[in-house]
């Protein structure tokens, strides 16, 4: 999963993207997190994406802080600020919820987490972890959850992959190709 402006996650098996039709299945970032909370850009309620995100994270902190970028934020909860380790720390707190719902349906071997928030370290992914260890079922798991190794890229790396899985879904003439491997 990657956390940035939002929250998406997809899930790979043998190597490739699980996909519903042209979506990658397990969007986690559309998971009901908080049933009364605020309407979600997809129409539903309380979805993941309405309690984490950058814009979220910033203004929660813009009374006490002033403005500041997602790289202010972690370098200062690195550093010790505890207002910034917490809003990270609810970050975490959110998407753990959500993915254990996930991870017990699902039984995944391994969940790896990456994007610009997840250079925060274990500031959040402790919250996340300590919400997988809370399942009975998925308690116990040694090395489920890890950092991802992307991290920013992983975006236009998951689009490009995207697109080739999607060449290789759909017949084109040699022409078209170029004429060579990929
Ligand atoms: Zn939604």
């Amino acid at each position: 999963m990657r956390v940035g402006d939002t929250t998406d996650s997809a899930i790979v098996i043998r190597g490739s993207v699980l996909r519903v039709g042209t979506h990658a299945a397990a969007g986690i970032g559309h998971v009901r997190v908080s049933p009364g909370g605020a309407i979600c850009r997809c129409g539903g309620r309380g979805c993941l994406n309405t309690e984490v995100s950058i814009d979220l994270l910033r203004e929660s902190l813009r009374i006490s802080h002033g403005p500041m970028s997602l790289r202010d934020i972690v370098s200062a909860a690195k550093g010790g600020d505890p207002g910034c380790q917490q809003v990270i720390s609810d970050a975490g707190a959110a998407i753990g919820s959500a993915l254990a719902d996930l991870a017990t349906a699902l039984g995944p071997d391994r969940i790896s987490v990456g994007g610009p928030l997840a250079r925060a370290g274990d500031i959040l992914l402790s919250p996340i972890r300590d919400a997988l260890e809370a399942r009975p079922v998925l308690r116990g798991a040694e090395g489920l959850l890890g950092a991802g190794h992307l991290n920013e890229s992983a975006e236009t790396l998951g689009a490009a992959a995207y697109v080739f899985d999607m060449m290789s879904l759909v017949p084109m003439p040699d022409t078209a190709r170029g004429g060579g491997p990929l």
